[in-house]
C-alpha cells in the first residue's frame, strides 16, 4: 500500500506501474490476512481444553479432529471452548480492534490539509446521486452530508478533466461501478462555505484504506499507517467468519 499511494513528491511521476503497485498491495495483503489469522488462532488457542477427551461421560464419540469450528455433541468440554472464544471475540478482543482504530485515526491529527481542493473537485460513490438522495432520506448521516454539497458531474469526461490522475487511478482499481461528484462551493480553489461545511467535509479523509487523490496531504498518514490498517481489516473480517460460523 505504501508504494501504491506514494507521494513524496506529488508533482512526480510515480516509476512503478500503477497496475504493478496493485499487485503488490494484493501480496501485501495476502501476508498480512496470514498474520491476522495465525494471531487469532493463537488469541482463541488459549481457551482450548487439554485432553478433556479421557474424563469425557459422552459415549460413543468418534470426533477425531477437534478444531474451533468442528460440530461437537453436547456436553462435550469443547463446545465450552467455542462459547468462550465467541464471547471473547464480541468483547475483549472487539475492544481490541476499536483501540487500534482509534490509534489509526489519532495519527491522522499529525498530518494537516494542504487545501489543494483535489478532494472537493472530484469525489465519487458507488451510489448515483438519486440512491444517494434515497440513503439520506432514509437517516443515512453520511449520504445526507454527501447530496448537501456534492452535485454529480454532466459527464465523465468532464469528471476526467478535473483530476485526470485520480480518475485514470479509480477506473484502474476500483472494482464497483463508480460515480463522480464535485462541490459547487469550491471556488479559487477554497471553501466558499468553510465555516458551515459539513462533517463528510470536516472528517476527510475518514478511512485509510480508500483510495486518496495523489496530492492529498493525507497520503501521508495512510502510507503511515499501512500496515496497521490492513491488519484491522484482515482481523475485522476473518473474526466476523468467526462469529458466522460459531454463532
Ligand atoms: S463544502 Fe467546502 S470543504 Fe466541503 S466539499 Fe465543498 S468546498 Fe470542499
Ligand atoms: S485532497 Fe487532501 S490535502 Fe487536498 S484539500 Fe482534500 S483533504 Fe486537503
Amino acid at each position: 500500500m505504501e508504494n501504491f499511494f506514494n507521494t513524496g513528491d506529488t508533482n512526480k511521476p510515480s516509476e512503478t506501474p500503477l497496475i504493478n503497485q496493485y499487485d503488490d498491495l494484493r501480496d501485501n495483503y495476502k501476508q498480512i490476512f496470514l498474520e491476522a489469522a495465525n494471531s487469532i488462532r493463537s488469541e482463541i488457542a488459549k481457551f482450548k481444553p487439554e485432553n478433556p477427551c479421557t474424563l469425557c461421560s459422552v459415549n460413543n464419540c468418534k470426533i477425531e479432529k477437534k478444531d474451533i469450528f468442528t460440530i461437537f455433541p453436547s456436553g462435550c468440554a469443547y463446545k465450552d471452548w467455542q462459547a468462550k472464544t465467541l464471547t471473547f471475540l464480541n468483547g475483549e478482543y472487539k475492544q481490541k480492534l476499536k483501540n487500534s482504530y482509534k490509534m489509526i485515526m489519532d495519527k491522522k491529527c499529525n498530518y494537516e490539509c494542504s487545501k489543494c481542493g483535489d478532494c472537493c473537485r472530484l469525489a465519487v460513490s458507488e451510489y448515483s446521486y438519486e440512491q444517494l438522495k434515497q440513503r439520506a432520506f432514509r437517516g443515512d448521516k453520511y449520504s445526507k452530508d454527501f447530496v448537501s454539497v456534492f452535485v454529480p458531474y454532466k459527464s465523465e469526461e468532464d469528471a476526467k478533466k478535473a483530476n485526470p490522475k485520480y480518475f485514470e487511478m479509480l477506473g484502474e482499481l476500483v472494482e464497483d461501478r463508480t460515480y463522480y461528484y464535485y462541490c459547487p462551493r469550491l471556488q479559487n480553489n477554497l471553501c466558499s462555505d468553510y465555516e458551515h461545511r459539513p462533517d463528510i467535509c470536516k472528517d476527510f479523509p475518514h478511512n485509510p484504506l480508500k483510495l486518496l487523490p495523489s496530492r492529498c496531504s493525507f497520503n501521508e498518514w495512510k502510507n503511515e499507517v499501512s500496515h496497521q490498517s490492513m491488519l484491522l481489516k484482515a482481523k475485522t473480517d476473518i473474526i466476523e467468519f468467526y462469529k458466522q460460523r460459531l454463532g
